[in-house]
């Protein structure tokens, strides 16, 4: 399976990880903030801890279709929660992805009962682009069923990869090592460590672990970019690439934008009036001018976003030029006094 064009790789992290072009298109949606895990870290909880709320809508299932229709393009779905199966109509909304030529993504705390997790498995099919699994260590009652219920999964795999990422605290560290050396044995799958993500910044950790990171290269690879500046670059995100929270709201990219409405385009309610962009426009990400929309990663080596490359930016008539970054940098610093004065 192709994931990028090879002919677009950069290396333009101060960390000399590799960005690709991705030759796909992506939208993720968050179909639930519903979850059944407690995780200490979760950062879907507002300033007192409460989980966010809200359920995609029934009726945005086909708003969404006839969205992906006007675009004219097919795309990866990734379906995120909250945890995805928690979602009624999980299987309804892959089955109309599929039958309209896109393709499913799904990332999941693996908690679900298996039976259910087999029945997505036989509806999707080899249309899955991936399974995803995320580790919460202080969740899973028992590792042996952990392990046991991946086995089921592997017997059931398809041509789909199997990712698996566990999210990293100083307390379940040594556990985490072991559980990821268990299922390297077992099933030969690498399980990336995610670092604890919180208040707009990715977390440190104690020297032995940082050590660790840096030895075994584990570290999930769209982390190890938190020091990039994304902002004034030119990206995709608004044609090729859209976040859609669950109230319908289409948002150019994960990363709020400074700019009107935090870059959101339209509600899938008025699908016809969503505005796309016509040609990569600057990124205008007020996340401290980090990008944390990274689609797609494979092994240790790549990375791919959105942003255009160098070839791609000769096509676009208008390129960002050094003044034209002055005033978006401006518009950014002038946006982001009027929300510490909000707050
Ligand atoms: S599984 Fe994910 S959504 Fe659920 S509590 Fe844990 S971090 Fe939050
Ligand atoms: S935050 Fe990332 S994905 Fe969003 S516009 Fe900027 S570079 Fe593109």
């Amino acid at each position: 399976m192709k994931l990028f064009n090879e002919d677009f790789i950069r290396k333009d992290s101060k960390r000399m990880i590799k960005f690709a072009n991705p030759v796909e298109n992506h939208i993720d949606v968050k179909i639930t903030y519903a979850c059944n895990y407690k995780c200490e870290y979760c950062y879907q909880v507002d300033d007192d801890g409460h989980r966010f709320k809200g359920v995609f809508e029934e009726k945005n299932i086909n708003n969404l279709i006839n969205f992906m229709k006007k675009t004219k393009l097919k795309y990866i779905v990734s379906l995120v929660g909250g945890e995805p199966f928690m979602y009624p109509r999980l299987n309804e909304f892959a089955q109309k992805l599929i039958k309209n030529g896109h393709r499913p993504n799904i990332i999941t705390n693996f908690s679900a009962p298996f039976e259910k997790i087999e029945e997505f498995i036989n509806i999707v099919k080899n249309n899955l682009f991936n399974f995803g699994i995320s580790i919460h260590i202080s969740q899973i009652n028992s590792t042996e069923a952990f392990l046991l219920k991946l086995g089921k999964l592997m017997e059931l795999k398809g041509i789909w990869p199997v990712w698996i990422t566990c999210v990293i605290t100083e307390e379940n560290f040594d556990k985490a090592i072991e559980i990821g050396e268990e299922i390297k044995k077992t099933y030969g799958i690498t399980v990336y460590f995610q670092r604890v993500y919180y208040r707009e910044i990715y977390n440190i950790y104690s020297e032995r672990i940082e050590n660790y990171f840096k030895t075994h290269n584990i570290d999930v690879p769209k982390e190890k970019t938190g020091n990039i500046n994304f902002f004034g670059n030119y990206c995709w995100c608004g044609i090729k690439s859209y976040y859609i929270d669950h109230n319908g709201d289409v948002h150019r990219c994960y990363t709020p934008q400074a700019c009107k409405n935090n870059g959101i385009l339209g509600n899938l309610s008025k699908y016809r009036k969503i505005k796309i962009f016509k040609k990569p426009y600057p990124c205008l990400s007020s996340d401290n001018g980090n990008c944390i929309c990274f689609k797609h990663f494979i092994d240790e080596k790549y990375v791919t976003n959105y942003i255009c490359t160098n070839a791609e930016l000769k096509n676009i008539p208008s390129q960002i030029l050094p003044s034209a970054k002055q005033k978006l940098i401006e518009k950014k610093n002038k946006y982001k006094m009027e929300i510490e004065n909000k707050c």
